[in-house]
């Protein structure tokens, strides 16, 4: 296994779409070394989630799990999920705002509406058909990464930028106490 280089804000493959994969494609062996570099990579930069794309590789894949991570302590967990070529719908128009983070903005936290309830329908990493259904935290993480999947950031889904902190700054002055 491998630490990938993460790709940052400014890096055109941040802003295009990705490719979708074929069942021979997911099961193949540079697939599933990819998905356990992505994996690797994403806890070695305490990372939440982590987009093919943000390792330049412009494929539909996400991985995401929330244990106990640094950098963002008080959040619920969710168990190591591997997403390929995931399709969301909102559940409703409930929004809720609050801060994100990404590994191709370092140092940088925003607040950001989100769907409150998605239904996500992805395969897995054996290509199997997955579908669940997503609340509060976890579905802000899917969509985050569902985002970075069609060549979005974090930044595109602010109301305004007026939240927008360094990281010292959110830690002096916004973090929930
Ligand atoms: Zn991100």
């Amino acid at each position: 296994m491998a630490i990938l280089k993460v790709a940052r804000l400014g890096h055109p493959v941040l802003r295009k779409i990705t490719t979708p994969l074929s069942t021979a494609e997911i099961q193949s062996a540079s697939i599933q070394r990819l998905i356990d570099d992505m994996i690797e990579t994403m806890k070695e930069y305490n990372g939440v989630g982590l987009a093919a794309d943000q390792v330049h590789e412009s494929k539909q894949i996400a991985v995401l799990e929330v244990a106990d991570n640094p950098r963002y302590p008080e959040k619920p967990r969710v168990p190591l999920t591997v997403l390929i070529n995931p399709r969301i719908t909102q559940l409703s128009e409930e929004t809720d705002e609050d801060w994100e983070g990404c590994l191709s903005i370092p140092d940088l936290r925003g607040r950001v509406p989100r769907f409150k309830s998605i239904r996500v329908q992805a395969c897995d990493r054996q290509a199997r058909e997955i579908d669940f259904v997503a609340h509060g935290f976890h579905a802000r993480v899917i969509q985050h990464e569902w985002d970075h999947l069609n060549g979005k950031v974090y930044l595109d889904r602010m109301r305004d930028l007026s939240s927008l902190a360094f990281l010292a700054e959110f830690a002096r002055f916004w973090l929930p106490a």
